[in-house]
């Protein structure tokens, strides 16, 4: 007979799900009501208000999507794209390359601006691909890779798809909670998240946010969106203003206490504390990692605090180091992925585990075992190089 399933107690710095705070926990297990109930729709508002905070925007239609982030990257490419359009798909990791995908089930074609894993998405380059293609009606990007730890200039490519007459489609599944996302300011079109990264909520939920230009957009499409669930149009209906909310499908009730909690907490920090915190353990965890003797994989201007990518130093077992921090440690880091499989570590500060004692552990941890191995590191150098730039 099967039993109860009862989970160890890991520290999550790895790409995601991240670290979740208790608080957030507890407001899961509290009695799930109706998702029609008066209070429930109170919470929804509030929702929708906390995510318009988060997301620095006072769009209407912004609210979260009942599922992960790969379904609010859909949600964007099936509502802004119809058969036929032609759209500028910016590549420089894993997310981009789904992004393609989605352009192409919707019947459209992706006009492909490349760069290398590692490297931020080149605003020159998407400004060629756009001039060379007048007919194209969205720029879609990344604008926190979180295969490699590249952040990308978000403002200026939301800002060369406005010039072109284009709408901007933006993944800030990673950035949104750890550093800047400036809905408003970017002028971006439609933008979506997920819960698991720096929001530190559990997964399965995905925040998304379309300006007034996007939802014209949508009112004036022709073709049915082909994805029921998705349909902006119906969703509106059910999460929408002031008109009497009508069944579209059951919210995740207690998934979304999760959420409002975590915004709530976000809040309370106040955004700018929120990126500076994780400036900081970024800035403690690289210079820790530095004087141990690794080297960071991403060039300093583009590297995210929340997503620190760092070489694999020659001769070390991969598996067999992320395995013994898990083993003994309970300490999760990404692999590297793709191109960069075996070759780069993806550590972590996201959200609520983004913090000094989580920095700390990691270098600990890491000196343990890269020492065991035979790796030529610095021992005892990492730990006090971390914290001097966490004291104060
Ligand atoms: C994690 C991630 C996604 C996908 O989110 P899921 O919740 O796993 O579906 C999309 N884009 C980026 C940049 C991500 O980091």
């Amino acid at each position: 007979m099967a039993t109860s399933f009862y989970p160890p107690q890991r520290i999550l710095m790895g790409p995601g799900p991240s670290d979740i705070s208790p608080r957030v926990l507890a407001a899961l297990a509290r009695p799930t009501i109706g998702h029609l109930d008066p209070l429930f729709i109170q919470l929804m508002d509030e929702i929708k208000a906390l995510l318009q905070y988060a997301f620095q925007t006072s769009n209407e239609l912004t609210l979260p999507v009942s599922a992960p982030g790969s379904a609010g990257m859909e949600a964007c490419f099936v509502n802004l794209v119809s058969p036929g359009d032609t759209v500028v798909v910016c590549s420089n990791g894993v997310f981009g390359g789904r992004m393609k995908e989605n352009v192409e089930r919707c019947g459209a074609t992706a006009v492909m601006v490349e760069d290398a894993w590692g490297e931020p998405v080149s605003v020159d380059k998407a400004a060629a691909a756009l001039a060379a293609h007048p007919e194209a009606s969205v720029l879609a990007f990344v604008h926190a890779e979180t295969s490699t730890g590249v952040a990308s200039d978000a403002a200026a490519l939301c800002a060369l798809a406005r010039e072109h007459g284009a709408l901007s489609i933006v993944d800030t599944v990673t950035s949104l909670g750890g550093i800047e996302v400036k809905v408003d300011d970017w002028g971006a079109d439609a933008v979506y998240s997920g819960s698991q990264k720096c929001l530190s909520c559990v997964p399965g939920i995905s925040p998304v946010t379309f300006s007034p230009r996007a939802v014209d957009h949508i009112q004036q499409r022709k073709h049915k969106v082909q994805s029921w669930f998705l349909d902006m149009q119906l969703v509106m209906g059910y999460w929408g203003g002031a008109a009497k909310r009508a069944y579209h499908h059951t919210a995740p009730v207690n998934n979304l206490y999760a959420l409002h909690e975590s915004l709530v907490m976000l809040e309370e920090e106040g955004l700018e504390n929120a990126f500076a915190r994780h400036l900081r353990n970024h800035r403690a965890l690289v210079a820790g990692l530095e004087a141990m003797g690794l080297s960071m994989a991403v060039e300093a201007p583009h590297r995210l605090p929340q997503l620190n990518a760092v070489t694999i130093p020659e001769g070390v077992d991969d598996a067999a180091v992320r395995s013994a921090l898990l083993e003994e440690f309970s300490l999760e880091i990404g692999a590297g992925l793709g191109a960069l499989a075996g070759k780069t570590w993806r550590i972590g500060l996201m959200g609520y585990a983004s913090n000094a004692r989580n920095v700390g552990t990691c270098i600990t941890a890491l000196e343990a075992v890269l020492g065991r191995q035979g790796a030529p590191i610095k021992l005892g150098a990492g730990l006090p190089a971390a914290r001097a730039l966490l004291a104060d």
